[in-house]
C-alpha cells in the first residue's frame, strides 16, 4: 500500500483553514494530523473542525510520526518555523511570500539540503485557471509572438486583515499579491530581465505599499506590465496580450474574454475612417469584420500534478518540483529590485 503523509499546520488563520478543509480534503496521499497556532482562539477554532492541536512547534517538531509541516503564519516568521521543521527533519511546505528577502530563503534552502528534507513554497497561482489560459496562449502562439503582456488584479477594499498593513511582519501588495503575478510572468516567459522600474502607492496611508506597477523587460524583447491595486472602484481586464498576429484578452478569473486576430489578407480590407472627437481617423477606427477573426479563448486540460501531488513526486523523487526554488529565490530577487527602483524613481538595468 501506497504510504500516507502525516502534515501538521502551523497557523489556522485565513490560508491555514483554507488548506485544512479545500486543498487537502481529498488529498488521498496526506492526512493532517494536527495544527498549532499561537493565538487560542484559532486553536479552538481548529478543535471545533474536528482537528487535534499541539500545544507548540516544539510538540511538533518531536512529534516522530509527522513527515510534513506546512506553514501558513504571517510572512515574518515563516523562516524561524520552517528552520526548527527541517532541522527536526520534517518536509516543509511555505506559504508565500517565502521571506521578505532573498538571503533569508537562501539560508532556509541550505538548512533543508544539509538535513536532506524537501522545501517547497506554495505559489499556487500557477495553477489558477486565467493564468493557464493565458499560458497555452503564450506557449502555443495564439497571438503570433506575443511581444507585450499586461497582467493586473484590482480590488476596491483595501487591505485586508492585521498583519498585512505593517512592514515588520512582511506586509503590502508587492510582498503580497505581487508575488503571485511576477512568479506567474516568469514561470511563462522563458528569458532573462533586463530592467525593472517600478512606482508604489500609499493611498490608504499605511506603511506597506497598497498597490503598485512594474514595467519589466526581458532579452527577448517582451514588455510586461504588472499592477495590483486596492483602491480600484472600476477594474481593468487580468490579462491583456498583444503578439504580433492579435491581441487576446482574459476580463476575470471566470476567464470571460476573447482573441482577436488579424486575417492575413488585410489590404483587402482597409480600415473606414471614423470621427473620433474633433477629428477623423483611420489609425484609430475599429479593424473591418473582414480584416480579423475573434475566436474563444482556448480550453486548458489538466497540464501539470496539482501541488501537493507533486510535492509527494518529489519527496518520493518521482518528479522534479514544479515550484522550483531557485525560481522563488528569483522572484524573492525581483521584488527587493522593484522595491529600489520605487524608491530611486530610477529604471534598473540587471540581468536576472
Ligand atoms: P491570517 O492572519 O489569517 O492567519 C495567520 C495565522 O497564523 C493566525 O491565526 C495567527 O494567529 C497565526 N500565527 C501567527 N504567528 C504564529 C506563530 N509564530 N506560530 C503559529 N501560529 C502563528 O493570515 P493568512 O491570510 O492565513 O496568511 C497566512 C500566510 O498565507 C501568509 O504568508 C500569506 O501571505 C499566505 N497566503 C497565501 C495565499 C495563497 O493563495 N497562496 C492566500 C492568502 C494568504
Amino acid at each position: 500500500m501506497e504510504k500516507k503523509y502525516n502534515l501538521a499546520i502551523v497557523g489556522y488563520g485565513g490560508m491555514g483553514g483554507y488548506h485544512a478543509n479545500h486543498i487537502l480534503k481529498d488529498q488521498p496521499r496526506i492526512a493532517i494530523t494536527g495544527i498549532y497556532d499561537i493565538n487560542p482562539e484559532r486553536m479552538e477554532a481548529a478543535i471545533t473542525d474536528g482537528y487535534q492541536v499541539y500545544d507548540s512547534l516544539d510538540a511538533i517538531c518531536s512529534d516522530e510520526t509527522i513527515d510534513i509541516v506546512l506553514i501558513a503564519t504571517p510572512n515574518d516568521v515563516h523562516k524561524e518555523i520552517a528552520i526548527r521543521a527541517l532541522n527536526a527533519k520534517k518536509h516543509v511546505v511555505c506559504e508565500k511570500p517565502v521571506t521578505i528577502y532573498s538571503k533569508d530563503f537562501e539560508e532556509m534552502i541550505a538548512v533543508a539540503e544539509e538535513n536532506n528534507q524537501v522545501l517547497m513554497v506554495h505559489q499556487n497561482r500557477r495553477w489558477d485557471q486565467d493564468f493557464l489560459t493565458t499560458k497555452k496562449m503564450f506557449d502555443e502562439k495564439m497571438v503570433g509572438d506575443v511581444f507585450q503582456i499586461e497582467s493586473r488584479v484590482h480590488g476596491a477594499n483595501g487591505i485586508p486583515g492585521d498583519w498585512r498593513h505593517l512592514k515588520e511582519h512582511g506586509g503590502g501588495m508587492v510582498l503580497d499579491w505581487g508575488v503571485h503575478l511576477l512568479d506567474q510572468l516568469l514561470f511563462m516567459v522563458d528569458s532573462k530581465l533586463t530592467s525593472v522600474y517600478a512606482n508604489l502607492s500609499y493611498i490608504l496611508g499605511d506603511e506597506v505599499d497598497d498597490g503598485f506597477q512594474t514595467y519589466l523587460t526581458f532579452e527577448n524583447g517582451i514588455n510586461a506590465l504588472v499592477e495590483v491595486g486596492t483602491t480600484n472602484f472600476i477594474t481593468l481586464p487580468r490579462w491583456y496580450i498583444k503578439g504580433t498576429e492579435g491581441t487576446a484578452i482574459i476580463n476575470d478569473w471566470s476567464i470571460n474574454g476573447k482573441i482577436v486576430k488579424q486575417n492575413s489578407d488585410v489590404l483587402a480590407a482597409a480600415p473606414k475612417p471614423i470621427q473620433a472627437g474633433q477629428g477623423l481617423t483611420k489609425t484609430m477606427a475599429p479593424p473591418s469584420e473582414e480584416a480579423t477573426s475573434t475566436l474563444a479563448l482556448p480550453s486548458v486540460e489538466k497540464s501539470m500534478e496539482d501541488f501537493y501531488e507533486n510535492l509527494v513526486s518529489v519527496i518520493e523523487k518521482k518528479a522534479e518540483a514544479i515550484v522550483k526554488n531557485e525560481e522563488v529565490l528569483r522572484i524573492l530577487k525581483l521584488m527587493e529590485v522593484i522595491f529600489k527602483a520605487a524608491e530611486n524613481n530610477e529604471v534598473i538595468k540587471l540581468s536576472l
